[in-house]
This record gives C-alpha cells, sequence and structure tokens, in this order.
C-alpha cells in the first residue's frame, strides 16, 4: 500500500492510471476509519480500476478550535484497517500547508442556497470550509468518481453542486449510513462516549424511525413536536435542530407537498459530542 504526504508524489503515482485511461475513485476522509467509511472504499474498489483514499483533518472546515484539536487522530490503525481490504489502495495524507500551499483559509461558496440551510447555519463557514478542502483534494487526485456517505447527506448535495461550480468531471456516488448494532450511525466522533452515552444514543435512531412511521399521519408541526418531547425526555441529550426537508433542496415546507421526497435531519448533543443524523422518510 503507498502512502503520500506529498502532493508530486502522489501525483506521479497517478499518472501511469491516467495514461492508460484507467478509472480513479477517490474517498475524502478525516480518518479515525470506521466501517462507515470501508464501505465506501469498498464501493470504490468495485468500480475502479484504482481507489485513493484521503485522510486530513481539514482545519477550515471547523468552526470551534477545540472541536478540531480534540479530533480523534488514529492514522496508524487507519492504515492497517485500509490494509486488510485492499493493499492496492493509495492513500494521502498531506500536512494543510502541503494541501493549501501555506494559505490556509476557505474560498466563498453560494452552493444553490443549500449552504445556508441546517449544518450551514449552526456551523458558521463550515461548507466554505469542505468546499474549499475538497476542490483542492479533486485537484490533486483527478478522479473520475468520488464517493460520500448519505451520513453527511447535506454535505453530499454540497459536493453535487461543488463539482457543477468547479467545472470538475467527477461523478459523485452517494452511499448508505453504516450504522452499530443499536442503530446509532457510526461516526469518528463516536469515540468520545462513553459507554452509558454510546447506548443511550441509540434515541437518535429510534426516533428518525417514529418519525418515518408517522409521517403519513402527522403533519410537520406535529412531527416536530414528537421528536422534541422524545428528546426532552433524556437526561442524556440536548436537540440543536430537528428538520424535516426535501431531499433536493434541502429547504423545509409549511405542509406536504405531493411527489416531494421528504427527508428528517437530526443534531444533538450528548455528553459534549455533537452528533447528526438522518434518515429518508418517503
Ligand atoms: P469523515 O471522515 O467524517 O469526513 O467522513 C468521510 C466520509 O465518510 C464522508 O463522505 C462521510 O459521509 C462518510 N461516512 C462517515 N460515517 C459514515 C457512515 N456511518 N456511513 C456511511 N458513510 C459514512
Amino acid at each position: 500500500m503507498k502512502i503520500h504526504n506529498s502532493k508530486t508524489s502522489l501525483k506521479a503515482t497517478l499518472l501511469p492510471f491516467k495514461k492508460n485511461k484507467k478509472s480513479i475513485g477517490f474517498v475524502p476522509t478525516m480518518g479515525a476509519l470506521h466501517k462507515g467509511h470501508l464501505s465506501l472504499v469498498k464501493q470504490a474498489l468495485k468500480e475502479n480500476d484504482c481507489v485513493v483514499v484521503s485522510i486530513f483533518i481539514n482545519p477550515t472546515q471547523f468552526d470551534n478550535q477545540a472541536d478540531l484539536e480534540k479530533y480523534p487522530k488514529t492514522l496508524e490503525n487507519d492504515l492497517i484497517l485500509l490494509y486488510s481490504i485492499s493493499k492496492k489502495i493509495i492513500v494521502f495524507s498531506p500536512i494543510a500547508s502541503e494541501l493549501y500551499n501555506q494559505n490556509i483559509s476557505s474560498k466563498s461558496y453560494i452552493f444553490s442556497g443549500i449552504e445556508k440551510e441546517m449544518e450551514g447555519k449552526h456551523r458558521a463557514g463550515h461548507f466554505d470550509g469542505v468546499g474549499t478542502v475538497l476542490n483542492l483534494l479533486f485537484r490533486v487526485v483527478t478522479p473520475n468518481k468520488a464517493y460520500f456517505g448519505e451520513k453527511d447527506f447535506q454535505q453530499l448535495q454540497i459536493v453535487k453542486e461543488l463539482v457543477k461550480i468547479e467545472n470538475l468531471p467527477i461523478n459523485i456516488t452517494g452511499c448508505p449510513i453504516v450504522r452499530e448494532k443499536n442503530g446509532l450511525a457510526m461516526s469518528s466522533r463516536n469515540k468520545h462516549l462513553s459507554e452509558e452515552e454510546f447506548e443511550e444514543a441509540a434515541l437518535i435512531y429510534l426516533t428518525l424511525n417514529k418519525v418515518k412511521e408517522k409521517f403519513h399521519d402527522l403533519t410537520f408541526k406535529n412531527l416536530n413536536q414528537l421528536v422534541e418531547n422524545e428528546f426532552k425526555k433524556s437526561d442524556f441529550f440536548t436537540l440543536e435542530y430537528f428538520e424535516i426537508a426535501n431531499s433536493s433542496t434541502l429547504k423545509t415546507d409549511e405542509n406536504k407537498l405531493k411527489n416531494i421526497r421528504y427527508r428528517a435531519f437530526i443534531a444533538c448533543f450528548i455528553g459534549g459530542i455533537r452528533l447528526i443524523d438522518n434518515m429518508a422518510l418517503n
């Protein structure tokens, strides 16, 4: 397995693939890998001649320095996991100044308004950071296909806009959410949960399922109320937001509209750890 820290050496490794018109699949990650990340890598391996996985904790997408500092770093274990799947994987793990060329700051993006909803509202500058780092990574890796988890559904929609804005010929593929046995969506941040918090965190998935079950019978207002009540009952959780949004625009509607696909989105805190999840409702 090849591990690259520099753009030049990564490009040199990818050159023969490009010359021979082989397809390059790309999975961008911030490391602390788990089965959710690995599902993306496995799909990329199935569909491409070579696969690049980047491991880079992007400073510009964090709105909070403490959150950035405590983000889990498990590079050695990440490499072992990737190696166990395929020795052919190419890993790109640059330091920030290598990727950003000394100017570690974000570009401003307008992603057709999607950037203003949910995560965009609650994490200032987050999607500018995501757009900036992916634009840089895409230009180094030059993938044919890039893989993103529906776990970060809003990010997936943002990336689809990003490749249009930046005019990049990359096919963006969304992959299903991988969950723990208790339903909690796998996340690098779960590493910070105590055993008790981990068990309690099943509430997120259980609540999303309740919303899905009652979607056809209740109004949006009542569904919101249902979620607020579920979270109020728990001593562990603080609900940051719950929204039912149009799956394409990520905007909310007053009432259900025909022929629109809706999705429920939750962001909440448990023991100071911020978790997000979402589920298709119809
Ligand atoms: P991250 O390292 O958190 O930036 O995630 C890298 C990629 O893995 C993103 O496209 C995420 O959406 C995806 N991902 C993270 N957790 C999961 C999960 N539980 N299921 C599926 N994809 C995931």
